[in-house]
């Protein structure tokens, strides 16, 4: 195995087992060039060892660590462990929090397993392989999955951008057994939505949001509810069921809409009281307020705005302008549950924003929950990176 020294001082972060080690740290190596993926060992400038990591020659983040300190053994048995692990934390979740049968299993980073992303629907598990030291344990990866966790097939979507970066060519399609149908039916809070695993978002479905569409539906009653960047009708079918009188669901996605109205249908919620709107939030919002329409109840849950911290002014601008609409369409007594689920944005930087919305807009905005991702996307202390959805539940007086 090769070792690799890391620069003088560049091991604080690894000491403190945050997964990462950047090509900048890395000082020289003895041995052989590693190949894409391969396990090397990790020591710090004084020859300490650090740990086992995976090598992405090519990303800047060159090694990925599987386990921290002297000794171990990167092997199948290995990643046997660290899945069988992942899933009894998801199996001690309180039964009020997994009402579903669609869950992450496997949680990349926080769970451990650097660029694993496992995803449950039904009978089918999805899975993206994010780095290169994930690719090259793919078999052993898949075999300890259906030992573990037995279903009817396992799929892959690997068809990433950030494969690139290490190196490696989007994937998809099956990895063993059955080949789910064009639509899987999961079950989630007592909703029922159709998820399209094979060509939707991510995995196919925004299992972060799950206790997010319960929290926003717990105030759904008796409401009329804008459901902006609706994807497949999450928020708003959650809403109906629990009771709003008229959802309005809008997305640039046709197939995803109509995805949504499907799902209206699925869960018999009346479909006269359905609005599906085909366009772009911030202009279909900007004409809800011309035309004085206004909502009880406005969902913002916007795709990542920040793909890179170069971003970022340019995305607090957009989530000023939707935050600013959002609240202007409010009704007095309304509600708005906003998100963002960039990474690269921080909490106290979206709350401004959102604070900043509520000023230029007049209105004075109670602060009635924060909302994060679901704890089936639980982020690891040693990793903060893995905290990137967050959301604030606002009441309008
Ligand atoms: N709230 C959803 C997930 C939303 S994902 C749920 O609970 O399942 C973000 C969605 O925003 C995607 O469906 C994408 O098609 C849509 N989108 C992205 N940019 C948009 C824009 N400018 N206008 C309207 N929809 C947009």
């Amino acid at each position: 195995m090769t070792t690799i020294f890391l620069k003088q001082g560049r091991d604080h972060t690894v000491l403190r087992h945050h997964p990462w080690i950047f090509s900048g740290g890395v000082a020289r190596q003895e041995g052989s060039d590693p190949a894409l993926g391969e396990t090397v060992e990790v020591r710090n400038d004084e020859g300490e060892p650090m740990g086992l990591g995976a090598w992405s020659p090519t990303s800047q983040i060159r090694i990925r660590m599987w386990m921290f300190g002297a000794g171990g053994v990167v092997d199948a048995a290995f990643f046997a462990e660290r899945i069988a692990d992942a899933l009894v934390a998801r199996e001690a979740l309180p039964a009020s929090r997994r009402d579903t049968d669609a869950l992450r299993l496997i949680n990349a980073e926080s769970d451990g397993l650097p660029g694993l992303v496992v995803d449950r629907y039904g009978d089918f598990l999805v899975c993206q392989f994010a780095a290169a030291g994930v690719e090259r344990w793919k078999a052993e990866i898949v075999a300890a999955l259906q030992e573990l966790h037995p279903c009817k097939g396992i799929y892959e979507r690997s068809d990433l951008d950030v494969r690139e970066r290490e190196g490696l060519q989007p994937a998809r399609g099956v990895l063993a057994g059955e080949e789910p149908p064009a639509c899987v039916e999961i079950r989630e809070n007592g909703c029922r939505y159709g998820v399209d695993v094979k060509a939707g978002h991510k995995t196919g479905f925004y299992l972060d949001q799950r206790d997010n569409r319960a929290a926003v539906a717990a105030f759904a009653d008796g409401r009329e509810v804008l459901n902006a960047f609706a994807y497949t009708g999450g928020f708003g079918i959650a809403a109906q069921r629990a009771g709003a009188v008229a959802v309005t669901h809008v997305d640039l996605s046709a197939p995803a809409l109509a995805l949504a109205r499907a799902n209206t249908a699925r869960n018999g919620l009346d479909e006269a009281k359905a609005e599906f709107v085909e366009g772009n939030v911030f202009e279909v919002l900007r004409k809800f307020r011309d035309a004085r329409r206004s909502f009880d109840l406005v969902v913002l849950d916007p795709p990542k705005f920040v793909e890179s911290k170069g971003h970022l002014m340019a995305a607090a601008r957009g989530y000023k302008d939707i935050n600013l609409l959002g609240f202007k369409l409010l009704r007095p007594g309304g509600m708005l549950a906003t998100f963002s689920c960039s990474g690269l944005m921080p909490p106290d930087l979206f709350q401004k924003i959102v604070t900043d919305a509520a000023c230029d807009a007049r209105r004075e905005v109670q602060l009635l929950q924060r909302l994060e991702q679901a704890p089936d996307h639980a982020e690891s202390l040693a990793f903060p990176e893995g905290l990137y959805l967050k959301g604030l539940l606002c009441r309008v007086r």
